[in-house]
């Protein structure tokens, strides 16, 4: 039994790591079993983490040169590299060099203080020999120097890292040489882990010498979950952190088009050079700056977004076509008596404005969108797609507070507002009930300001809704 149940599973991890796109990584991740030591016990892992690294060892994390089969633009997002693929997110992308540096310390940090009771640091991050080359650590114990280099490539098939140890050896041959004359033995250890925290199992000899083997196991565990923590964040930052550095200057752009010099000049200063800092309790963080966004609550922050976005597309040359914005909001109406050329206009002006967005560096929410046909007629399920993705079709949407019914009945409107009186007034209970002390001019005050309003609202478009949904409301 046990024999075809382990048959099966070797099968099954083969044809994965078989495969072509999804196979890479896997093939890293199942070479040692710290790569997924958190599996069973979530050690060290955020839920974040967790979420993000199983997508990503499955090249299933949504970038724009993720999988051969894409089509459409595969640049990088950030940098214009012509690939946008999780390799060059992760470990290539010259934007985040500053990232994958401290991915890089943390490891080297780790390492350095395992190595603390047992070996002397010689050199750490210096240049040392004739060669003037920059190892990350140089240790020693009695007469063995050991030369430490940290990599972290992608995770692309075990060749990936022994070629990357392969190189590292090489590249600090002659120092070895040095040091070896000089101290007695010398050895160069590439220590290599993955971007999405594939242990290499030949860091598991160097581990030995390093330290206890209590400590190495954690260590390990240690390594692997802190590079899966830092790869996300990249990740994250990669896909949200956009909007923060074009933002002021695309702003400034649009400016320059619609307003005088002067008024350009004044809401430059008032953009440019803000700074902010948290203040918890005692704790105080350094100032940091602001490069994206208007301030909060002030008076020229919503007619600053207004002009930022008053050239969205909006189809003026077309009749069919209603494009409305209230702030955030934007609401895209396509007219036609036949079903199919309202869907392929309508999917038309959403790829206009979804460019827009794109080049604007502006974020639309696509998980709050949603695509209703309204028709007294019966529909087919034509889809509506926004970057790629399908935009659900729901029988109403909710717009400036009024629920939008398919059939524009106002059936669902009315339900709505009846449930949000209900709640009102349960929690008003105490005071406007029959055992509260008020006035009768009181309680009707209290209806008439939080009450009544819930329901009012709107009343011109839904006052012609039918009887029958009138009466729901009287009840
Ligand atoms: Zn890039």
């Amino acid at each position: 039994m046990r024999t075809i149940r382990e048959s099966l599973r070797l099968k099954r991890s083969e044809t994965l790591t078989a495969k072509p796109d999804q196979g890479r990584a896997m093939e890293c991740v199942a070479a040692d079993l710290a790569s997924t030591h958190f599996i069973k016990s979530g050690d060290f892992t955020r839920f974040a983490d967790w979420r993000f690294i199983h997508r990503a060892r499955l090249n299933l994390v949504p970038l724009n040169g993720s999988s051969s089969w894409r089509t459409g633009d595969r640049r990088c997002r950030r940098c214009g590299y012509t690939t946008e693929s999780l390799s060059h997110v992760v470990d290539h992308c010259m934007r985040y060099t500053a990232l994958y540096m401290a991915r890089h310390n943390s490891i080297v940090a780790r390492i350095k203080k395992a190595a603390g009771t047992r070996f002397q640091v010689i050199a750490e991050n210096t240049t040392i020999g004739t060669q003037k080359l920059r190892p990350d650590l140089v240790i020693k114990r009695g007469k063995t120097v050991l030369i430490i280099d940290v990599t972290v490539p992608f995770d692309n098939r075990m060749a990936a890292f022994e070629v990357a140890a392969r190189s590292k050896k090489e590249k600090y041959e002659q120092l070895r040489a040095e040091l070896a004359s000089e101290h007695g033995a010398a050895e160069v250890v590439p220590f290599i882990v993955g971007a999405l925290g594939s242990w290499d199992p030949n860091n598991n000899k160097f581990m030995r010498q390093l330290c206890s083997r209590k400590y190495g196991d954690l260590m390990r565990k240690l390594c692997v979950s802190d590079t899966i923590r830092s790869s996300r964040n990249i990740y994250i930052e990669h896909i949200t952190g956009a909007f923060d550095k074009v933002w002021h200057k695309g702003f400034l752009i649009k400016l320059r088009e619609q307003l005088p010099h002067t008024w350009c000049a004044l809401l430059e200063s008032y953009l440019t050079d803000r700074q902010f800092r948290v203040i918890h309790e005692e704790a105080v963080t350094e100032w940091k700056n602001i490069s994206a966004g208007v301030p909060q609550g002030s008076v020229l922050g919503p007619i600053l977004y207004l002009l930022y976005t008053a050239d969205i597309p909006n189809n003026d040359n077309n009749d069919t076509i209603t494009t409305a914005m209230f702030a955030d909001d934007t609401a895209i109406l396509s007219t036609s008596k036949n079903q199919l050329t309202a869907t392929d206009n309508l999917q038309a002006s959403i790829n206009n404005i979804f460019a827009w967005t794109r080049r604007w560096k502006i974020k639309i929410n696509g998980d709050k969108s949603v695509h209703v046909n309204y028709t007294l007629r019966k529909t087919e399920n034509i889809p509506i797609l926004l970057n790629q993705t399908l935009i659900p079709q729901k029988d109403s949407a909710k717009y400036l507070g009024m629920h939008l019914d398919s059939r524009l009945n106002w059936k669902h409107h009315v339900r709505q507002k009846k449930i949000q009186v209900k709640e009102k007034i349960r929690k008003l209970y105490w005071l406007v009930g029959p055992h509260s002390e008020l006035t009768i001019e009181n309680k009707r005050l209290l209806y008439v300001a939080i009450i009544k309003p819930i329901w009012t609202y709107g009343i011109q478009l839904w006052g012609c809704a039918s009887k029958s949904n009138i009466d729901i409301i009287q009840r």
